[in-house]
């Protein structure tokens, strides 16, 4: 039989074992966290020790870890070790104040690559693939995080970065590209720019997998995206400051992303109580580095908002799933006294055929009280500018709305390509009521 998996014994490891793994690792995690000024002061508050780790739920007795930390300590507060072994830093966009830093030494960065590896093989993916990475360079850690990965699997990679999509196509075709990486909300454009130039990825292309994540997308999307590119779409989750891609991928059943849980722990708490909620309800992600040296962080509140999947999945790996992350807490908005998340508005819109893929959601507060404008760009093949015609479709999604968020939005079809673009993760809310 092949070779299914990359690393067959720690992949396969049964549970008991795997918890024994983590508690041994976990021990040596916090004896280098103690090494770091942030850290030390921390245990030294709380008077604890890391060999009182005895089992994974000692877990509990450590505090969490958040953004603002990490911001507060930037860049050199959690570093265990001398700036010497330092190989490599990422950080978050950080549009407003500190980013939140990572620095990797040689070990992380091997470490990392690994774990993209053993993610892409899980889809399929193997050494004769020709991979391309349509995501940005730089800080960004999809990047250079993708590549040492796909080349540690043994890939021809092709650094193409965002956009350009007309080279995209070109490097696509000329070399036989059959894996891609991208943010969701890039491949509907790319798509459109393919037919543009009179040419159809399912025949024009040898694409057998795309690996798809970075922001939160729906089921929906995975579809479309499935079908405009008649190839295989893997969720793929990853966070900077948990190295980056390759914390949570999706094995070739496609039945949502495994966690390595022998390089993370992971916990879901409720976001209020900070309490664990019952296995399989949802609720806020949080992280632990079990194989990071020069900056372990420990109990990282990521925000992301999903649930376990304790059922064992098909393919025999033995690291749990989680489901498809909802949003972040971050990005849920309350109006009229409904709880929104954007993926809501997403899942409804993606459905309807009329509707492209490009959305935006603004906010605005009026005397009146605050409003909700959804618009949606109208698909190329239903491309109509006769109002009757719009209002009627407009008016059917506002009540497909309603029945999801509980009140109904104002809804307007635009035409296609007129909304605006982003290079890298798609921004789906404008709320002006702030500030
Ligand atoms: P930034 O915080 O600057 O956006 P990151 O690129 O590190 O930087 O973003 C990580 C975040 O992206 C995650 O915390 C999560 O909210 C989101 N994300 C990453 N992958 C996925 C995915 N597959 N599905 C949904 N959201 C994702
Ligand atoms: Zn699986």
């Amino acid at each position: 039989m092949e070779n299914t998996f990359w690393q067959p014994e720690i992949e396969t490891l049964p549970r008991k074992e795997l918890e024994k793994l983590q508690v041994e690792k976990m021990r040596k995690v916090l004896a280098r966290a103690q090494q770091s000024a942030f850290y030390s002061k921390v245990f030294a508050d709380i008077g604890f020790k890391p060999e009182d780790f005895k089992t994974v739920d000692d877990i509990r007795r450590l505090p969490f870890t958040t953004k603002d930390n990490l911001r507060a300590n930037y860049p050199f507060g959690l570093l265990t070790c001398s700036k010497d072994d330092i190989v490599r830093m990422h950080c978050t966009s950080g549009t407003t104040g500190n980013p939140a830093a990572v620095l990797y030494n040689r070990h992380d960065l091997d470490s990392w690559a690994n774990l993209v590896a053993r993610s892409m093989f899980a889809t399929g993916a193997r050494a004769s693939d020709i991979f391309q990475n349509m995501s940005g360079y730089g800080l960004f850690t999809g990047g250079l995080g993708f590549q040492y990965g796909a080349e540690k699997l043994g890939c021809m990679t092709i650094p193409a970065a965002a956009g350009n999509s007309k080279r995209q196509i070109k490097l696509m075709r000329d070399f036989g590209t059959t894996c891609a990486h991208s943010v969701p909300s890039y491949l509907g454009r790319l798509h459109a720019v393919f037919l543009e130039n009179g040419l159809d990825p399912k025949k024009d292309t040898q694409l057998k997998r795309l690996f798809i994540g970075a922001e939160p997308h729906s089921e929906e999307t995975r579809q479309r995206i499935q079908e405009m590119f008649g190839c295989k779409a893997f969720n793929s989750f990853g966070m900077t400051e948990m190295n980056g891609p390759g914390v949570g991928f999706e094995c070739q059943y496609q039945a949502e992303m495994h966690i390595w849980e022998d390089c993370y722990l992971l916990e879901i708490v409720d976001p209020e109580t900070l309490e664990p909620v019952p296995e399989g309800e949802i609720g806020e992600m949080v992280i632990t580095t079990l194989d990071r040296q020069a900056m372990p962080v420990i109990r990282y509140r990521t925000r992301d908002l999903t649930r376990i999947i304790a059922e064992p999945c098909k393919c025999g790996r033995t690291a749990r799933r989680i489901d498809r992350i909802k949003g972040r807490s971050d990005d849920m908005f309350i109006i009229k006294g409904c709880n929104v998340f954007p993926i809501q508005v997403e899942r409804i819109l993606m459905k309807i055929p009329n509707v492209a893929n490009d959305y935006l959601i603004t906010l605005n507060s009026t005397p009146e009280g605050d409003t909700m404008l959804v618009e949606a760009e109208l698909h190329p093949d239903f491309f109509t500018d006769d109002y009757p015609q719009l209002r009627t479709l407009q008016q059917k999604i506002a009540r497909e709305l309603c029945d999801e968020i509980l009140f109904t939005p104002q809804v307007k079809l635009v035409p296609p390509g007129s909304l605006p673009k982003t290079e890298g993760k798609a921004v789906r809310v404008k709320d002006n009521r702030k500030g």
